[in-house]
C-alpha cells in the first residue's frame, strides 16, 4: 500500500488535481480491452519528462510499480497494474510539438490520439502510415510501446519503420534520447529499436520522432465477396504473388461480417468470407492495381468484386472493419483475441487449421484482419459464465499458438505479450533467449518497479477488481 507520504509527495510532483486516489478512478484505470480488472493504488497524470522522473526515482527508493498507460486498448494486458502501484497516464502529454515538413519528420508527446495526429499531417500533404483499427482512440505511446501495426502494414510496415528517436524516462528515473533526426543513423546499439516493442517495461516514452511520407496521390477501396472462405484464402497469396503490393489487404470471415453486419447495419452482404482491399499510389498506378486485384478476386470465384465509388461508401465499409471486435461480442460474452502471424504463403493452412480447432473442440473462433501480412485475429469466443467453455477456449490458446509456430509464424504479431501470453513465450522462445531478455530488463530496471509482471511467465500476486471488492478496496 503506498503510505501517506508518497501519496502527498505525488500530489506535489504533479499538482493536486494531476493525481488521484479516488475508488472510481481507479476503476478507470484498472481495465483494459483484455477485460480483466487489476486496480492501482494511485493514478497520476504529469505534464512533461521532469515530473514523470520524479515519481521513477521514488517509486525505486519506497519500492512501489509504476505503470505507463495511452489509452488502454490493449489487447494483452500491457497496461494492467498487476502488481498495484501507480499508474502514470500521458492523457495530459497530447501536443504535436513540430510538424519538419522540410525533412519529413514529426516532434510529439506520446499521448496524441494516432489518428488526430493523421489528420494533422494529412493536411499539410503528409503521411503517417499505421494505423491500428484501434487509431481513433489509442495513443502514439502506446502504439509506440507495442509497436502498433494496421491494416497499412502490408504496403507500409508497422509502427517500428517510422520511428526515428525517442525521449524516455528510464525505471531508474534518468531520461535519455534515443536515435536521430535524420534519414539515417548507426551510432552504437539501436536503443530505439529497444524501446519500441518494448511493452512499457525498459521506459517511459515522453516524445517520439516519427518519420513521415508524402501522403498518395489517390486510394482506391475494393470490396470483394466470396461463398467459401478457402477461396478468399487463395486470393490473398495469389494477390501477393502477382507482386501486387495493396496498401490494405483484410479478411472477415462469416461470423465477423454477421456481428458486425447486426452492430453497424451498413448493408454487408451474406457471406462466408469478405476481402477489404485498397491500392495506392499516382492516380493511374492506383486504378490499374485496384482492376487487377478485381481480376484476381473474380478469378477466385469472389461473387462480387466492387471498387467503391464514393467517400460515403469507403467510409462505411472502414467503419465495418473498425467495428468487428466490438461487434463479436454479440456471439458471446467473452473473447480471447489472439493475433498469430503465419508466412503470406500459409494463410489458406492457418484459416483452415483455425476452423479444424474450431469444430473439434466445439467453439466459435472467429478470423478476421490483416491477411495481406499473414496476420490473422483469432478470436476465440466463450462465456465466462460456463467454466468447461471458459477452459475449452482457453486451452484452445496453446493450439491456436501452435498451429501458428508449425506453420513457420510466430504467436503475436502486433498485440506484444503483456500478461496474456506470458505463459507462453517459452513456446516460440528459447531459454537462452528469455534469459537474455531478463538480463536486458534487469539492466535497464534493477529494482524492478516499471511495469513489473509483463512478457515474462512466472508474475507476483493477482489481484483483480473482484477481490479487491471483498477485501473492501472498491
Ligand atoms: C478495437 C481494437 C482494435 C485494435 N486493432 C489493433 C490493430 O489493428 N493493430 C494493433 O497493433 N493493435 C490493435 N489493437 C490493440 C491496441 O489498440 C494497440 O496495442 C495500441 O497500440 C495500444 O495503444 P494504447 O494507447 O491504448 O496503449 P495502452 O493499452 O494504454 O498501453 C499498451 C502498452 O503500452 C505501454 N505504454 C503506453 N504508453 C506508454 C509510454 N508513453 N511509454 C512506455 N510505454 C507505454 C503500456 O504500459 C502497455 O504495456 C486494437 C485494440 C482494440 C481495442
Amino acid at each position: 500500500m503506498l503510505s501517506e507520504p508518497v501519496k502527498n509527495e505525488l500530489k506535489r510532483i504533479v499538482g493536486e488535481k494531476n493525481a488521484s486516489f479516488a475508488k472510481e478512478d481507479l476503476l478507470c484505470y484498472s481495465y483494459d480491452a483484455t477485460n480483466t480488472l487489476y486496480p492501482p493504488e494511485a493514478v497520476v497524470f504529469p505534464g512533461g519528462p521532469e515530473e514523470i522522473s520524479l515519481i521513477v526515482k521514488m517509486a525505486n527508493s519506497e519500492r512501489f510499480p509504476v505503470i505507463p498507460r495511452g489509452a488502454g486498448t490493449g489487447f494483452t494486458g500491457g497496461s494492467l497494474p498487476v502488481e498495484g502501484g501507480v499508474v502514470i497516464s500521458t492523457e495530459r502529454m497530447k501536443r504535436v510539438i513540430e510538424i519538419d515538413a522540410e525533412n519529413l519528420t514529426a516532434l510529439v508527446e506520446p499521448g496524441v490520439v494516432t489518428w488526430e495526429f493523421q489528420q494533422e499531417v494529412e493536411r499539410l500533404g503528409l503521411f503517417y502510415p499505421p494505423d491500428p483499427s484501434s487509431l481513433k482512440f489509442s495513443t502514439i505511446g502506446g502504439n509506440i510501446a507495442e509497436c502498433a501495426g494496421g491494416p497499412r502494414a502490408v504496403k507500409y510496415g508497422v509502427t517500428r519503420d517510422y520511428v526515428l528517436g525517442l525521449e524516455a524516462v528510464l525505471p531508474t528515473g534518468g531520461i535519455i534520447q534515443t536515435g536521430v533526426r535524420t534519414a539515417k543513423g548507426v551510432v552504437g546499439y539501436d536503443l530505439t529499436r529497444l524501446l519500441v516493442g518494448s511493452e512499457g517495461t525498459l521506459g517511459i516514452i515522453t516524445r517520439a520522432r516519427l518519420r513521415l511520407l508524402p501522403l498518395p496521390e489517390e486510394t482506391k477501396t475494393l470490396l470483394a465477396v466470396f461463398n467459401d472462405l478457402k477461396d478468399a484464402a487463395a486470393t490473398v497469396s495469389q494477390i501477393i504473388r502477382s507482386r501486387i503490393i495493396p496498401s490494405t489487404l483484410e479478411l472477415m470471415d462469416s461470423t465477423s461480417i454477421r456481428c458486425v453486419e447486426e452492430y453497424a447495419m451498413v448493408g454487408l452482404p451474406n457471406a462466408e468470407a469478405i476481402l477489404l482491399i485498397e491500392t495506392d499510389g499516382p492516380r493511374e498506378s492506383a486504378l490499374r492495381d485496384a482492376q487487377a486485384v478485381r481480376e484476381i478476386c473474380i478469378g477466385n470465384n469472389a461473387f462480387r468484386a466492387d471498387i467503391a465509388s464514393g467517400k460515403k461508401e469507403v467510409k462505411d465499409i472502414w467503419q465495418a472493419r473498425r467495428a468487428i471486435s466490438a461487434a463479436l461480442f454479440r456471439a458471446k460474452p467473452n473473447k480471447i483475441n489472439e493475433d498469430v502471424v503465419v508466412p503470406r504463403s500459409r494463410i489458406t493452412e492457418l484459416i483452415l487449421g483455425l476452423q479444424e480447432i474450431a469444430r473439434r473442440r466445439g467453439l466459435l473462433i472467429a478470423s478476421f484482419g490483416h491477411a495481406g501480412d499473414g496476420n490473422i485475429h483469432a478470436n476465440i469466443m466463450y462465456d465466462r459464465k460456463d467454466p468447461a467453455e471458459a477452459m475449452n477456449a482457453e486451452e484452445a490458446v496453446a493450439e491456436v499458438f501452435d498451429l501458428a509456430l508449425r506453420l513457420d509464424g510466430t504467436i503475436s504479431g502486433e498485440h506484444g505479450i503483456g500478461v496474456t501470453k506470458a505463459p507462453y513465450l517459452g513456446m516460440e522462445l528459447s531459454p537462452q533467449a528469455v534469459e537474455l531478455m531478463k538480463g536486458i530488463k534487469k539492466t535497464f530496471d534493477p529494482n524492478g518497479i516499471l511495469n513489473p509482471g509483463k512478457i515474462f511467465p512466472g508474475r507476483k500476486g493477482r489481484r483483480t477488481v473482484e477481490e479487491e471488492t471483498y477485501a473492501g478496496v472498491f
